[in-house]
């Protein structure tokens, strides 16, 4: 495995339709089962293998000026490990000069219509998702994959990431990796390392109220349930809704629905959503 920072030796893989996997880095489990998967989807893409590319990036303009840019953990030693024995042949880490090079402007798409605006991220974390997709498009113009693996974990972003792909016009498939949770069912982030021992038992609620929800019999019931066990808790979430899976709008019966929690837990915002009903 090869770790590159720069884009002239990015350059020589980028020609290979690498299969990708974007993240900021501070790696866990859930990461890792992404590169599993991206090293599944080289290996069954025919005789070729395909190169597994990880970026590891915080990316600046994705953070509002009273997140946690700065306090966000930077783990690059231990990352680098973890994208090896995970099976990756290269670890993009570019500094942020590379990303945003003085004077050059890195383009913004236009923000998809589809799912950037149904009050969700987008109401709690304005202009996240314009700092997310400048990212995301600037990594895929100069990695080029032919498949890039994002996690459900953060669903409004992996509909934002395929309804952009798909304004674009960017021949890239968007292929969805499943939450990788503590056996106790807690959805793993690299922000949990900031949870105290009862702030993490109080995060719990979170996944209990989801799966509640997943008993109720109608949207509204299921909407219900979550806020009154996040209440009992004493969490008061940004949102605990049910909403149409692809769109984030309302749910409709006849479509695939989801259910999205995100509450702040001591310092740290934790998000969690699973497929509703069950
Ligand atoms: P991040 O480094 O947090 O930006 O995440 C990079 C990628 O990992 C995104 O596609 C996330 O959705 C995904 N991811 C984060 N947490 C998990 C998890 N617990 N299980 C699976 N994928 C995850």
């Amino acid at each position: 495995m090869v770790v590159v920072t720069s884009l002239r030796e990015l350059a020589e893989i980028s020609s290979l339709s690498p299969v990708f996997v974007p993240t900021m880095g501070a790696l866990h489990e859930g990461h890792v089962s992404l590169v599993r998967q991206a090293s599944r989807l080289a290996d069954a893409s025919g005789s070729r293998h395909y190169p597994i590319v990880v970026s590891i990036f915080v990316n600046p303009t994705q953070f509002g000026p009273n997140e946690d840019f700065s306090r966000y953990p930077r783990t690059l030693e231990a990352d680098v490990a973890a994208c090896e024995r995970a099976g990756a042949d290269v670890v993009f880490a570019p500094p942020v000069e590379v990303m945003y090079p003085p004077g050059d402007s890195i383009r913004t798409p236009a923000l998809p219509q589809v799912a950037t605006e149904p009050t969700l991220e987008d109401a709690f974390r304005p202009g996240h998702f314009a700092g997310v997709c400048q990212v995301v498009l600037r990594l895929f113009e100069l990695v080029k994959p032919s498949k890039a693996v994002f996690g459900e974990k953060d669903w409004q972003q992996l509909q934002v990431i395929r309804a952009m792909v798909m304004q674009e016009q960017l021949n890239i498939e968007i292929v969805p990796g499943e939450t990788v949770r503590e056996p106790d069912g807690l959805a793993m982030s690299s922000r949990n390392r900031f949870l105290s021992n009862d702030e993490r038992r109080l995060g719990l609620t979170i996944i209990g109220a989801l799966r509640a929800a997943q008993r109720a019999s109608t949207a509204n019931e299921a909407e219900h349930v979550m806020r009154s066990r996040l209440e009992e808790a004493g969490i008061r979430p940004d949102y605990a809704v049910v909403r149409d899976a692809e769109t984030l709008m309302s749910y409709d019966r006849s479509r695939a629905g989801r259910a999205l929690i995100t509450g702040r837990v001591g310092s740290v915002r934790l998000l969690d959503n699973v497929a509703w009903p069950g």
